[in-house]
């Protein structure tokens, strides 16, 4: 028979097994528990998405450096990211951001980082801003300083779900200033944009005229996504 230490050490096992597990993280796709952000079937699926070829030019913009494309797993990741508070997604996807930098791009530049910003009331709505989190794993990957409030938006845009083209410019033209933070480092003039989905650029357009005019470069833009249906 038993004592009852022993068997108190094994029910004390038991327990601490199932709370372990039970205060494993979910992976944020398919709510499974995950040791790391995503499991590793979600990881396989996120890794289908990604582009065989990263660099991209799109006319009149800097060149365009994007991990995957806006469809299945990292599709559902962004939305998780964006709209179902699961800030911890962008951390691996800045990662494999970062990584892709590093394979694919010019290293010895006098670069500076600076994310794409929501509009305060947004942010607040959201508790956060998905680029700037995107862009603080991609800068301790790639070693490239942060400001990540290089930028701010000053007019809260209406959504650009549905709009045409043309509208889209309009509904960007002058929404973005330059921050105190940056103009104080006016040193390092050449600057990567970071945002979470490439759509028609129009988004990144505005804050690149916004830089330019302060006598910035942007040098090049990268994001973790690029929508098919960016010429719509
Ligand atoms: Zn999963």
């Amino acid at each position: 028979m038993q004592s009852s230490q022993t068997r108190w050490s094994k029910w004390s096992d038991r327990l601490r097994q199932s709370l372990s597990f039970m205060l494993q993280a979910q992976c944020p796709l398919c709510d499974r528990p995950s040791q790391s952000v995503f499991c590793k079937d979600c990881t396989r699926r996120l890794q289908a998405c990604r582009r065989p070829s990263s660099l991209l030019q799109v006319e009149d913009l800097p060149p365009l450096y994007v991990w995957g494309n806006y469809d299945g797993a990292l599709k559902q990741s962004l939305a998780r990211l964006k709209y179902d508070h699961r800030p911890l997604v962008a951390e691996p996807l800045g990662q494999w951001l970062g990584q892709l930098w590093l394979n694919s791009a010019p290293l010895d530049r006098n670069l500076v980082a600076v994310p794409i910003p929501l509009h305060k009331d947004r942010q607040q709505q959201r508790g956060y801003n998905q680029a700037e989190i995107i862009a603080r794993s991609f800068c301790q990957v790639t070693g490239m300083p942060l400001r990540a409030n290089g930028l701010t938006r000053t007019l809260a845009t209406t959504a650009q779900f549905g709009l045409s083209r043309q509208e889209r410019y309009q509904n960007l033209s002058n929404v973005f200033q330059l921050s105190a933070d940056l103009q104080k480092h006016k040193s390092k003039k050449d600057i990567v944009l970071v945002d979470d989905i490439f759509t028609t650029g129009a988004t990144l357009k505005s804050a690149i005229e916004t830089l330019q005019q302060s006598g910035f470069r942007v040098v090049a833009l990268v994001t973790i996504a690029i929508s098919e249906r960016r010429s719509a």
